[in-house]
């Protein structure tokens, strides 16, 4: 077991990163983080900040000297990077696990191999792919194979001539085609797995989204229970086929009362930060504890909990002289009873960019969600969820 004061690396200084570090420093451990950006959030909190690439070698080279064990709050990071710093120190989760999580094809082959259910696919190395494809993988979404988050990097495509326009927009860039799905709702599952292969899940959550990016999560999910323990089933089976060392998040699609695998992050996630205020361990503690081989954490909610995600769109009040730029109300939001406030400490505020969110807590799932949704429109937040 790795024990305080020892010291821990992250890979990665956003909020993940941050909520880790302050799990870590709860927990006695001391953090090093490494992320290029001066300003990211967790290099602010941690006890020292590598401003530096992740293939900056001799900036990985002083990381490995100064840490005990190195964990990533990115799944960008390059395979190569983990692997190189696993010579000199223990790296959790693996480069293999990795590097199946950050490409789209790797993933869906690999979920497919172990006879798990995902959507139909096609990969797509070139235009002659597209021609090929299946007609019934039109309605489709074709996505960037790599570094696509948020809804980023995808399009929605009715026919192959639209998939080879947007094909070429992603510059010929390695894509996946898949059919497109007639969602009935999207539930996620975190957990933990240990070294001696225990794994934990968090209770599943019910996901919905705004332009692409995460909006509100509920937990416990509007599902069935079966349904509900058919996901964490499902999540465990794959963290087992992975070798997983760490916290692992599965999203789901529901389709016709069945669950389809969508992606796999192979660390906290958004749909996760739940866990923090409703849960007795929260994703990022179970990040520092399997990094560190303690014993996993109590996964168990205490209560049921509405998540809502703050997006740097709030900062901009529209009125007649155009948008104004300025701190969203947060009083309002103190005053709401239950509610937990975490901001990340971004510097500026941009359309799109997570900047924080909020949970409320209550006994009753419904009052969690009815005081959610009335603070979320207090805040700006608009669009019916
Ligand atoms: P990201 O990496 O941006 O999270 P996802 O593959 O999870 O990418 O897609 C983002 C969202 O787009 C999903 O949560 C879902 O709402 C929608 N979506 C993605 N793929 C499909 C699909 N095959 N059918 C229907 N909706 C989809
Ligand atoms: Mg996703």
């Amino acid at each position: 077991m790795i024990l305080p004061p020892s010291t821990l690396g992250m890979l990665g200084g956003g909020q993940l990163g941050r909520f880790f570090v302050a799990a870590a420093h709860e927990l006695g451990y001391r953090v090093w983080v490494l992320d290029p950006d001066p300003h990211s959030p967790a290099g602010l909190i941690a006890d020292r900040h590598l401003v530096a690439g992740y293939e900056d070698y001799a900036a990985l080279d002083e990381l490995a000297q100064g840490c005990a064990a190195i964990s990533t709050e990115f799944e960008n990071v390059p395979a190569g990077t983990l692997d190189y710093l696993a010579k000199f120190v223990v790296v959790r989760p693996s480069a293999a696990a990795v590097s199946i999580c950050q490409n789209r094809i790797a993933e869906k082959n690999f979920l497919r191999q172990h006879g798990l259910p995902v959507a139909n696919f096609v990969a797509v190395h070139q235009e002659q792919d597209l021609r090929e494809a299946s007609a019934d993988l039109f309605p489709g979404i074709l996505k960037v194979a790599r570094f696509g988050y948020d809804g980023k990097g995808q399009a929605v495509v009715g026919s192959a001539e639209e998939a080879i326009a947007a094909f070429q927009h992603f510059k010929g860039e390695t894509c996946v085609l898949e059919e497109k799905l007639q969602l009935a709702c999207e539930v996620s599952v975190v957990l933990a797995r240990d070294e001696h292969g225990l794994s934990k899940s968090f209770p599943t959550a019910e996901n919905s989204h705004r332009a692409g990016i995460l909006d509100v999560s509920l937990v416990p999910a509007r599902a069935s229970d079966a349904l509900s323990s058919r996901a964490a089933e499902l999540a465990g089976r794959i963290a087992e086929r992975l070798g997983y060392i760490g916290t692992l998040a599965v999203e789901f699609f529901v389709v016709r009362g069945e669950l389809v695998v969508n992606e796999m992050a192979p660390r906290p996630h958004n749909s996760g930060h739940y866990t923090l205020d409703a849960c007795l361990t929260s994703q990022f503690e179970q990040q520092v504890r399997t990094l560190c081989g303690l014993p996993l954490g109590d996964t168990r909610a205490h209560s049921a909990a509405a998540m809502v995600n703050l997006l740097g769109d709030i900062w901009y009040e529209s009125g007649p002289a155009g948008n104004r730029y300025r701190e969203p109300d947060w009083a309002q939001l103190h005053a709401v009873p239950g509610l937990k406030l975490h901001l990340y400490g971004k510097h500026h505020a941009r359309h799109g960019r997570k900047m924080g969110h909020f949970t409320v807590l209550d006994a009753d799932p419904g009052k969690a969600r009815e005081l959610a949704m009335a603070a979320r429109a207090a805040i700006g937040i608009l669009d019916a969820p």
